[in-house]
C-alpha cells in the first residue's frame, strides 16, 4: 500500500502519461455508453487493431441501442462474422432488447441494472459506468491484474478468488475518484502498451518508481503462470455439397431439440452459426458422415454420393483443438434439407458463418478445382 503522498504522485504521473501518450481510438472520442459498451465487448477477445473496422461497420449499421435491438439476429451475426466468440454478439443484442424493454432505450446508469444485462460482468460494467457516467468503479481484468501483480510483486494464480478480490481492493484503492473513467483507461493503457505480458518497458513506465516487481527483478516473470486446462482434441467431418454451378448448402443454427440433436457434439463455434452438415467423428470419418447425412435425407431417396476428401482444416480455440475434415460431394441437384439455404460455395459469407466454416469452404473449392483440372 502506498502512503497518501505516494498515492497522489502515482495518480498524477499515470494520468499525465495517459493524457500525453494515449492511443487515439474511436471509442475514446465518445461518452456514449452504447459505443463504449460495444467497444468493451469487442475488445474482450479481440486485439484493438482488429476490432476497429468491426466497430465502425457495426455502428454504421446499428448506430444506437434501438437499431441493434430491432435488427434481425442474422444481420448482427453477419457483422460480427470473423470476430469469433459469437455469444458476445447474441448477448449484445439480447441486452439491447432488454434496455429498450426495461429502460426505454436509455443505457442504465445503475450498477445493478447494468450487471443484470446479459454478457456484462463486473469488469465491463465498471468500464462503461466510469467512462460514460463518471461513476467510481475501478476496472479489473487480466490486463489490469497483470499491472497490479507487478506493482505489488504479487505471486500465485491471480484468478484464485481470494487473490482476485484482493486485487479488486487494490484497484479500488488506487482509483482516482475525480476522474474514474480516465483513470481506468490509463490503467488499461499501461497494461496494453508498456506493462505488456512479455518484455514490459519499465524504462518508459510513468510509475516505475513504485513498482515492487521491477525492484525485485520479477517484472517479466509476473504474473505467475496459471495451471493449464487440459487440451481437448475434437475431430469433425463436414459435408460440402457442390452442384454443377458450384452452389452449396448451409444449415442454420439449430432452433429446436430435434435440430440440436442433429448438431450434437459439434462445438457451438460451428453449430451456432450457419454451417455445413457437420458431425464429430471418432472412426471412419467418411462413413460416419454418410450415416449422419442419411438422417437428414428421406430414406427413400437413397443417394449414391461419393465423398472426396479435401485438405484438413485446423483451428484452436482456448483449450479446444479442432481438426475438421471437409468432404466435397459433387451432386447434380443439391439435396432438399429442411431449413437449408443454397448459395455459391465461393461466397458463403453472405450468411453468418464461423472462420472454421470459411476455411472448410476454401479447402473444398481447392479440391473442386483440382478435380475439374483432371477431367
Ligand atoms: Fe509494469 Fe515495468 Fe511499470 Fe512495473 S515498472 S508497472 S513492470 S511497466
Amino acid at each position: 500500500m502506498l502512503s497518501a503522498r505516494e498515492l497522489k504522485t502515482f495518480r498524477k504521473q499515470l494520468l499525465g502519461w495517459f493524457r500525453q501518450f494515449q492511443r487515439d481510438l474511436p471509442w475514446r472520442r465518445t461518452r456514449d455508453p452504447y459505443r463504449i459498451w460495444l467497444s468493451e465487448i469487442m475488445l474482450q477477445q479481440t486485439r484493438v487493431a482488429a476490432a476497429i473496422p468491426y466497430y465502425e461497420r457495426f455502428l454504421e449499421r446499428f448506430p444506437d441501442v434501438r437499431a441493434l435491438a430491432s435488427a434481425p439476429q442474422e444481420d448482427v451475426l453477419r457483422l460480427w462474422s470473423g470476430l469469433g466468440y459469437y455469444s458476445r454478439a447474441r448477448n449484445l443484442q439480447k441486452a439491447a432488447q432488454q434496455i429498450v424493454a426495461k429502460h426505454g432505450g436509455e443505457f442504465p446508469a445503475l450498477l445493478e441494472d447494468v450487471l443484470a444485462l446479459p454478457g456484462i460482468g463486473n469488469y465491463t460494467a465498471a468500464a462503461i459506468l466510469s467512462i460514460a457516467f463518471g461513476e467510481k468503479h475501478a476496472v479489473l481484468d487480466g490486463n489490469v491484474a497483470r499491472v497490479l501483480s507487478r506493482l505489488g510483486a504479487i505471486r500465485g494464480d491471480l484468478r484464485e478468488p481470494r487473490r482476485w478480490q484482493a486485487l479488486q481492493k487494490t484497484a479500488d484503492h488506487l482509483l482516482e475518484s475525480k476522474l474514474p473513467g480516465d483513470w481506468n483507461q490509463a490503467m488499461m493503457e499501461l497494461g496494453a502498451t508498456l506493462c505488456t505480458p512479455r518484455s514490459p518497458q519499465c524504462l518508459l513506465c510513468p510509475v516505475a518508481q513504485f513498482c515492487e516487481g521491477r525492484k525485485q527483478g520479477l517484472a517479466e516473470s509476473l504474473p505467475e503462470k496459471r495451471k493449464k486446462r487440459a487440451t481437448v482434441v475434437v475431430t469433425l467431418a463436414a459435408a460440402i455439397f457442390a452442384d454443377g454451378k458450384n452452389q452449396t448448402l448451409l444449415l442454420p443454427p439449430p432452433k429446436n431439440t430435434k435440430e440440436k440433436a442433429l448438431a450434437d457434439h459439434v462445438p457451438t463455434l460451428v453449430s451456432q452459426m450457419w454451417h455445413f452438415p457437420t458431425l464429430s467423428v471418432s472412426g471412419d470419418a467418411a462413413e460416419e458422415l454418410l450415416a449422419h447425412l442419411h438422417k437428414f435425407i428421406p430414406r427413400s431417396a437413397k443417394p449414391q454420393w461419393k465423398l472426396i476428401a479435401a485438405a484438413k482444416v485446423r483451428h484452436a480455440v482456448t483449450y479446444r483443438f479442432i481438426t475438421l475434415l471437409p468432404f466435397l460431394i459433387r451432386v447434380k441437384r443439391l439435396p432438399l434439407i429442411a431449413g437449408a439455404k443454397h448459395l455459391p460455395l465461393d461466397d458463403i459469407s453472405q450468411f453468418p458463418v464461423s472462420n472454421l466454416t470459411r476455411k472448410a469452404a476454401r479447402a473444398a473449392l481447392a479440391t473442386a478445382a483440382a478435380v475439374a483440372g483432371k477431367h
